[in-house]
């Protein structure tokens, strides 16, 4: 038996109209890779917070606010269906055309259904995917470093018709390794929705300030919980985690998963709900391995995702964008 079959009674044949109480939460830490920049209007993103739950020291966190995570993880799952010809970007083809979150949004494939939209008067979709702000590991000061670089002409060089390019850029970078606790949450899914959503938070590899191309960053699954309802915040997480491995900042990536994995293990049963299934450890990595095997193979992955872009449209023409009118609510 593998994983995946153990997780079959969490999931519906088909996307409910109602929230359901069915709450799947991915925990996971970002971890980056190389230099992402996690910015508004040119300076990183930070918060004051409390360090730990117990450590009630002051500390700045980095910030990565909920768009910079759903945005990249909707752009590879969309690439996806267009590789897979599931949808288009060719307007021509009014069938499958999507565009993101625009009015061109076609409001029935899998990306428009599982992360919503909103289009002025034409309609909107919840998302069934949640996410929230999360926090740095380490401190603001310990996270980052500003480069500061001369801007040069598109030729690479830094005279263009005689005259000197003297714009000096500064930039703040988030600096590699640093450590993002994370909770994204999937309500309310299907088989299919739940391989589509993990799939896209394994293939993301690029976070942050996307002209840059430098924001390498990977997503460690720690644990899989099924439960009725929501889990606590990213940054009480973060917090816990804190407490638990003050003092030791060398550790690497699989020490901080480990430690998460006994965090989420001591903080799940001071929580009101109820936990149909809890994933850490082998089991995640387990079902890691087999989600990658569907995503290795092009006729399970196509199969996978077919049935799935056949969910959401079922959805759309049941209780969404074209239901008939009078069915609808
Ligand atoms: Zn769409």
């Amino acid at each position: 038996m593998t994983i995946l079959d153990t997780l079959k009674p969490h999931f519906h044949d088909e996307f409910p109209r109602l929230a359901s109480g069915k709450y799947i939460h991915f925990v996971m830490l970002r971890h980056s890779q190389s230099f992402p920049i996690f910015q508004t209007d040119g300076v990183l993103n930070t918060a004051r917070t409390q360090a730990g739950l117990e450590d009630d020291t002051s500390i700045s966190r980095l910030v990565m606010f909920k768009r910079k995570q759903t945005t990249p993880e909707r752009l590879t799952g969309r690439e996806l269906l267009r590789a897979l010809e599931l949808t288009t970007a060719d307007a021509a083809d009014k069938a499958k055309h999507c565009e993101y979150n625009g009015e061109g949004s076609c409001k029935k494939c899998p990306d428009c259904i599982l992360y919503g939209f909103a289009i002025g008067d034409s309609g909107s979709e919840r998302s069934k995917v949640y996410s929230d702000s999360a926090f740095s590991l380490s401190a603001y000061e310990l996270s980052h470093k500003s480069f500061t670089f001369n801007a040069p002409y598109e030729g690479g060089t830094m005279s263009e018709g005689g005259t000197m390019r003297s714009a000096i850029n500064e930039q703040d970078h988030v600096l590699p390794e640093v450590t993002f606790p994370t909770i994204e949450t999937l309500r309310d899914a299907t088989l299919e929705g739940f391989l589509y959503v993990l799939g896209n938070l394994l293939r993301t590899r690029r976070y942050g300030a996307q002209e840059t191309r430098t924001g390498s960053v990977k997503n460690h699954l720690v644990g899989l919980v099924f439960a009725d309802g929501e889990l606590f915040s990213n940054l009480y997480l973060t917090q816990a985690l804190h407490d638990v491995i003050k003092g030791e900042d060398k550790m690497t990536v699989e020490q901080l998963c480990d430690r998460a994995a006994t965090v989420l293990s001591t903080l799940l049963p001071k929580e009101p709900i109820r936990t149909a299934q809890t994933l850490i450890g082998v089991e995640v990595k387990q079902l890691v391995t087999e989600v990658n095997e569907i995503y290795q193979d092009e006729e399970m992955l196509q199969s996978h995702l077919q049935a799935l872009y056949q969910q959401t449209e079922r959805y759309a023409t049941t209780y969404g964008a074209f239901a008939k009118k009078g069915k609808k609510k």
